[in-house]
């Protein structure tokens, strides 16, 4: 059954920066309504140790994200199992569509959609997806129990990832298409030092091999970036980690956005384009992407929304 709900404030997103956005309305009596997406708790749960946020040395991701869930409904924030399908910001209240059925009216809204998988693009990594190509060690690691494992990134993510998959596999090559990693330096030394863990410098993937009958991965070629040199790699796990991207398709064509799709905010504001849009965490964020400064952002955002609200008030 379809129903209508208005709201002073739509929160869209439940990571750090939808979760924090939600604590702070609700506690400026805005009663905001956050909606979780398809996703709830985002990044965060597809993780596992967390090292850098404040006041826990180590935290499960996906531990920290229920706190930060039931921190948010404790404060009065309305939390909707929904994903919003639509988003009309073309005249106020803004409009939101869920795949639940439940239309969203509000006077302002928070966009903190952050981001998603990168993949490389061929067609070989398509057709294996699910069969041996993955963008998630915590959720696929398990499968490749004492198989060979190939890792593509040279991120915090493919380190990460590396690392946490040396739990089941008997080996494990990370492939990048440099000699130098982004990864942070701790991370950069527990990879390098780790016995299961090969990196291979300046290749990049050129094709994943597989049987159509079982479906699955047998090997992936990979191109040296300077000689060309092809060199075929056995494995039976292919984990793609090259980064994200800003998960902006609701307000693409309707808001500011640069840099393949981050939304773009006024400096030292989370206020878009769009008066009464606000923006927080890795929707709009190409350089820092973290959760302690997405949920700093869902805080602006909700302060942002609440003097914006108030002087809207003002001004009838
Ligand atoms: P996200 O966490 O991406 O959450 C986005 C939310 O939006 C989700 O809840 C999703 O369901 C929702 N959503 C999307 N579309 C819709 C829609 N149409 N309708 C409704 N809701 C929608 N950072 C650190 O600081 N420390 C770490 O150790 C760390 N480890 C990481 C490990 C991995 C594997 C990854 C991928 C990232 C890691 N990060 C880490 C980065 C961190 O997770 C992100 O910076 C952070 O989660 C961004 O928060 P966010 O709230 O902007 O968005
Ligand atoms: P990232 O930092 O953007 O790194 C992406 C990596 O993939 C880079 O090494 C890049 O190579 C490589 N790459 C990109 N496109 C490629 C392609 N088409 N083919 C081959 N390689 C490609 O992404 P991330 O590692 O996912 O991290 C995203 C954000 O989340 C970062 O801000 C990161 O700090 C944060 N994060 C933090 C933690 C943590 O704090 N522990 C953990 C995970 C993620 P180049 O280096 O050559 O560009």
């Amino acid at each position: 059954m379809s129903d209508t709900r208005h709201t002073r404030l739509l929160i869209i997103g439940s990571g750090p920066a939808g979760c924090t956005a939600g604590i702070y309305a609700a506690r400026a009596m805005l009663e905001p309504i956050l909606v979780q997406g398809g996703e709830p708790g985002g990044q965060l749960t597809i993780t596992t140790e967390v090292e850098n946020w404040p006041g826990d040395t180590e935290i499960q991701g996906p531990d920290l994200m229920a706190r930060m869930e039931a921190h948010t409904r404790a404060t009065g924030c309305r939390v909707m199992g929904d994903i919003i399908a639509s988003l009309d910001l073309s005249k106020r209240p803004f409009t939101a569509r869920g795949d639940s059925g439940t239309t969203y009216t509000c006077d302002a809204v928070v966009l903190a959609t952050g981001a998603r998988a990168r993949w490389l693009g061929l067609p070989s990594e398509e057709m294996f997806k699910g069969f041996g190509v993955s963008a998630c060690a915590t959720c696929d690691g398990f499968f490749y129990r004492g198989q060979e494992i190939v890792v593509i990134g040279g991120g915090n993510t493919a380190v990460e990832e590396a690392l946490f998959l040396t739990n089941f596999a008997s080996g494990i090559t990370l492939i990048h298409r440099r000699n130098e990693l982004r990864a942070e330096k701790v991370l950069q030394q527990r990879l390098l030092n780790h016995e299961k863990i090969k990196p291979m410098w300046f290749h990049e993937v050129d094709e994943i091999i597989g049987s159509d009958m079982p479906p699955g991965v047998e090997a992936v070629r990979v191109k040296h970036t300077k000689t060309g040199k092809i060199t075929e790699i056995p494995c039976k796990g292919v984990f793609v980690a090259i980064g994200h991207t800003p998960a902006s398709d609701l307000v693409i064509d309707q808001v500011e956005t640069h840099r393949g799709g981050y939304v773009v905010t006024r400096p030292g504001t989370t206020q878009t384009s769009v008066p009464g849009v606000f923006a927080a965490g890795d929707i709009t964020d190409h350089i820092y992407r973290q959760a302690v400064t997405s949920a700093g952002m869902g805080c602006m955002a909700a302060l942002d929304a609440e003097r914006f609200l108030a002087e809207d008030a003002c001004a009838l």
